[in-house]
């Protein structure tokens, strides 16, 4: 990365409305077969465009390849039956109808590796590949197997390794792993949490990242939010431990949060993935409200180490309004970068314009 700041998305965009239903969170797919297969990968195409035309840095497929953030990993691993489903309460938050694990659970074949090689070659910029962490995926079955969810969770660890590893081959350069589970269940968090995601990036070269916040915008999280009180201190929980361990970046909830600034200094050392888009609002933040927040960081996260972001995935909204929140994301990272160093600025320009002015 050649420059201070680099915009990022956490996660999802909306899909094309050929694809699946828009503004529908997990909604369908509407194609099927090799129309599907065909239909992602234009999808993925529009999604890095839409990224790099408004100066997201680092690129993602931004799950236009699936429809659920963890079930679409789930379904193609053995020992899971998804005709079986039971219901269960997610988070602690609300009931859904989820597949069941009925023996032992095994990768017979890499899931998404396929798709995040054909991101690899739409662009040159740094690719990003999100994961499901071990935690948030046994939160999202019935287990009818282990009877336990930390043996289940380091076997998922094993096999989320296994996939990190190919996706590391396919030339991803950042492998993010979705843990919102962490903000929940605090003393498995301790217990094995923590030690079942360092298992699943063992070995990496890539760069590791963790994501942790309070959800999508939907009405489940946003009323559970209103409980929360007027300070969300839930990262004093996981950043210590978090600040000790192998993985190298922290993604957190943070613009129109609750979430007290300080506690970023708790990951001080790493690189920090900070939400500086709300998604859970139609209102698009203004550059200058992203710089707010952005500056408010600084002072507890060395500059070398803040990597703009979103606040979670942006699957609800409406294509138009999800791509006003990038462009405003670029527009507000560059104002804090020119702010920082503004010689650094002028040299960047100069090497990707014209090669040959710096010599
Ligand atoms: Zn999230």
């Amino acid at each position: 990365m050649n420059q201070i700041l680099p915009t990022s998305i956490v996660g999802s965009l909306p899909k094309p409305s050929w694809l699946a239903q828009p503004e529908t969170l997990w909604a369908p797919w509407r194609l099927q077969g090799d129309e599907l297969v065909e239909g992602k990968q234009d999808a993925l195409r529009i999604v890095v465009k839409e990224q790099s035309d408004r100066g997201i840095d680092i690129v993602s497929d931004g799950e236009q390849t699936r429809q659920h953030f963890v079930t679409t990993f789930i379904e193609h691993l053995d020992g899971v039956d998804f005709e079986q489903r039971a219901t269960v309460r997610i988070r602690d938050r609300y009931d859904a109808s989820v597949p069941t694990v009925v023996g032992d659970v095994r990768r017979s074949k890499p899931i998404f590796v396929d798709d995040a090689r054909f991101l690899r070659q739409q662009t040159d910029q740094p690719i990003k590949w999100a994961l499901p962490g071990p935690m948030t995926m046994i939160d999202t079955l019935y287990d009818g197997h282990y009877a336990s969810r930390e043996k289940l969770a380091w076997e998922f660890a094993t096999i989320l390794n296994q996939e990190a590893r190919d996706l590391e081959a396919a030339g991803v350069d950042i492998i993010q792993f979705d843990e919102p589970a962490f903000n929940v269940y605090f003393d498995e968090m301790k217990d094995w949490g923590v030690a079942t995601l360092e298992r699943a990036t063992a070995g990496l070269r890539a760069e590791t990242a963790v994501h942790i916040c309070y959800g999508y915008g939907i009405k489940a999280n946003t009323d559970w939010k209103a409980t929360l009180g007027s300070e969300w201190r839930q990262y004093e929980e996981s950043f210590p431990l978090l600040q000790q361990s192998s993985i190298d970046i922290i993604s957190l909830e943070c613009h129109n949060s609750r979430v007290p600034i300080d506690l970023v200094g708790l990951v001080r050392g790493k690189k920090v993935m900070l939400g500086a888009i709300d998604v859970a609002s139609e209102k698009v933040e203004t550059p200058e409200e992203v710089a707010a927040t952005l500056r408010n960081a600084l002072q507890f996260v060395d500059e070398d180490k803040l990597l703009p972001s979103t606040n979670c995935g942006m699957a609800p909204f409406s294509r138009d309004l999800a791509l006003a929140k990038l462009s405003s994301l670029s527009a507000g990272a560059r104002i804090v970068r020119e702010e920082l160093s503004p010689a650094t600025q002028t040299l960047n320009l100069n090497s990707t314009t014209s090669p040959s002015a710096i010599t």
